[in-house]
């Protein structure tokens, strides 16, 4: 998590972002509202943003603000945690077009299913799942946490959703039987191992750090292994010059960014769902409300249960 209060300094802001910059921060102010950026952001919205960090980074931070709206800048899931942890605020995602296709592929009809099929199995999800889902679920994980909560289960056997290469990485860590679900995230699905290999050889010596959202062949290749807050503590902490960032590009921005006097090459997609925020749909939604996520009140207690059970894991 990056706590932010400096400005952007690379002189290549337009005339048109400054000015929007201006307006942004104008309505912040007459909202009394607290604006989230996820790590994937472009870097345009770095200096709007009151935090950027990690999805249940950014949503366990809202809690502690006197702010009375939380603008999101990430995906639907993102803004919908925000909500279930901070259930009395307005939280705004800019655009209703910022969904995530990996969460879509968890229905909880079929989650139904295959809990029917596996009824002595624990239903652990990841957190890029929709509220419905994590109400359903047993407890929650992060990237950063998945193989610890998975451990701590009294259960034998997981339902794990919706990763599949997650999955695989967490049932890589356990003696557990992981029941995978076929979700991936096109983003990270479609970095291939072979590519790596070259840029390896192109930088020998540079430190590989990818997310486990990638495919197991291409894991294995790496050097380290985390979510997004985990890969900028990695690459803040270790003495290397050079490192190859494997995830969604923002992050690699963003680590330029934030660490300059080091070399980020990148292997990358863009996530489009992520990249569908701008400054212009963050000053609208900050003059319209719009679109405000509700959910239904049992949904959010559930949700939040499977959350707090999360959170009581992983800081044991
Ligand atoms: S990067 Fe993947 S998991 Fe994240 S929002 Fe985009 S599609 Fe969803």
């Amino acid at each position: 998590m990056l706590l932010l209060n400096m400005e952007i300094t690379n002189g290549h802001r337009s005339a048109e972002q400054q000015k929007m910059v201006t307006v942004i921060k104008e309505l912040k102010r007459q909202r009394n509202a607290l604006i989230l950026v996820h790590n994937y952001q472009d870097p345009a919205m770095y200096e709007i943003a009151d935090l950027i960090g990690d999805s249940l980074g950014l949503a366990k931070a809202a809690v502690n603000t006197s702010a009375e709206v939380i603008v999101m800048c990430g995906v639907r899931f993102m803004a919908e945690m925000v909500k279930i942890l901070n259930p009395e605020k307005i939280v705004i995602l800019p655009t209703m077009e910022a969904g995530c296709s990996l969460a879509d592929m968890a229905t909880a009809a079929r989650l139904r299913e295959v809990k029917h099929q596996h009824p002595d199995a624990a239903v652990v999800s990841y957190v890029n799942t929709s509220a419905e889902i994590k109400a359903f679920s047993d407890v929650c994980c992060t990237s950063a946490n998945a193989v610890q909560v998975v451990n701590s289960l009294p259960q034998d056997k997981v339902i794990f959703l919706p990763d599949r290469n997650l999955g695989s990485y967490v049932q890589s860590k356990t003696r557990k039987r992981i029941i995978l679900w076929d979700g991936y995230c096109f983003v990270h699905d479609k970095l291939d191992a072979e590519t790596l290999q070259m840029m390896k050889r192109r930088y020998p010596g540079a430190k590989v750090i990818a997310h486990p959202e990638a495919k197991q062949e291409l894991l294995a290749l790496t050097d380290y292994v985390s979510g997004t807050g985990g890969m900028a503590r990695f690459a803040k902490e270790d003495l290397s010059e050079n490192f190859i960032i494997v995830t969604e590009c923002g992050m690699t921005d963003l680590l330029r960014h934030e660490v300059p006097e080091k070399n980020f090459l990148s292997f990358c997609n863009v996530c489009p769902y992520m990249k569908s925020n701008s400054l212009s749909l963050v000053a609208r939604s900050l003059a319209t409300l719009r679109h405000e996520i509700t959910l239904p009140e049992e949904i959010i207690v559930g949700a939040k249960r499977a959350l707090d059970r999360m959170m009581a894991i992983a800081v044991k």
